[in-house]
């Protein structure tokens, strides 16, 4: 892992003087290593490739949105970082350690996991669903429900909801309790896979507000994939859009459309400038 480093400053004097004051040396600190990065990752499945071989770093505390048509590959990348897919070229590493099968349950650890439909289990209530992994790992009860109680007012879900099933909640109230599930062990970095591609317009909008605020005031490394640029633009501080399983342009909304990589970029800019039209 880089450090960050102090250089000596070739004017500063080797030996001081009890008159003279100290040189100052001028520290000079490294960019944060990467949290997450592939190197050469990619993934075939028989003749089809999911992903070619990609270079790609996230940076500590900064949200990526992964964005592209159907098919591009944007799961399939999410899937590596998790460890739930093994590359077949390159290496994925997580805090600087590979992602293989050995190291993998480990790392997930510190990984919070969100995929569209919640993958909450329908036979546990949403508190158990949330806790289950700091169940697993011993947690006391009172250490759990201390937990849960933080989580749920962090993403504004009412305390007694803890009690229902999956069944009995909306979608919004089952992706807030998936998303609690993820921050239970406050891990490092969360990974939302269509978080709110589910929901209808009027809660996906409310929970981009409240999720986008967590994020930042927990200080994660966010990953999501979504299909609308005007969310990925909200959440993003980089977007990566792909196509058919290459990285087409990586950068902010503005460098998308005003400095577009190639043809494709600006088709699917206004391709989904129009959709937002229609739904208008
Ligand atoms: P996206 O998330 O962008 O819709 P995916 O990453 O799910 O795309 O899939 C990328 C490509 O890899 C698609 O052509 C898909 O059919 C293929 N693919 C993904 N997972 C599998 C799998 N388990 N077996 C075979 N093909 C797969």
């Amino acid at each position: 892992m880089r450090r960050a480093c102090a250089r000596v400053d070739p004017a500063a004097p080797l030996v001081h003087h009890a008159s003279a004051p100290p040189a100052r040396s001028r520290p000079i600190v490294d960019p944060p290593a990467p949290v997450i990065a592939l190197r050469g990752a990619g993934r075939t499945y028989g003749q089809t490739v999911a992903l070619h071989p990609t270079d790609l770093d996230f940076a500590p505390g900064a949200t990526t949105v992964l964005i592209g048509p159907s098919g591009c590959g944007k799961s399939t990348l999410l899937r590596l970082i998790v460890g739930l897919v093994e590359p077949t070229a390159g290496d994925v590493r997580l805090f600087d350690t590979p992602v293989t099968r050995q190291t993998a349950p480990a790392l997930r650890r510190r990984l919070g996991y969100v995929i569209q439909a919640g993958g909450l289990f329908p036979h546990l209530t949403a508190g158990a669903n949330a806790a289950l992994m700091a169940r697993h790992l011993g947690w006391s009860r009172a250490k759990r429900a201390e937990r849960l109680t933080e989580l749920a007012e962090q993403v504004h879900l009412p305390a007694e909801l803890l009690e229902r099933f999956p069944g009995e909640l909306s979608g919004g109230q089952r992706q807030r309790v998936a998303l609690m599930r993820a921050l239970m062990l406050d891990p490092e970095v969360v990974l939302l896979d269509e978080p709110l591609g589910a929901l209808d317009p009027m809660i996906r909008a409310d929970l981009q507000v409240e999720l986008k605020e967590v994020f930042q005031r927990l200080k994660k490394t966010v990953v999501m994939v979504t299909h609308d640029l005007a969310e990925a633009a909200w959440f993003a501080d980089r977007i990566v859009l792909l196509r058919a399983g290459r990285i087409v342009q990586a950068g902010t909304l503005d460098d998308l459309t005003q400095r577009p990589a190639d043809d494709f970029v600006t088709t699917f800019v206004n391709a989904q400038r129009s959709l937002h039209l229609e739904a208008s």
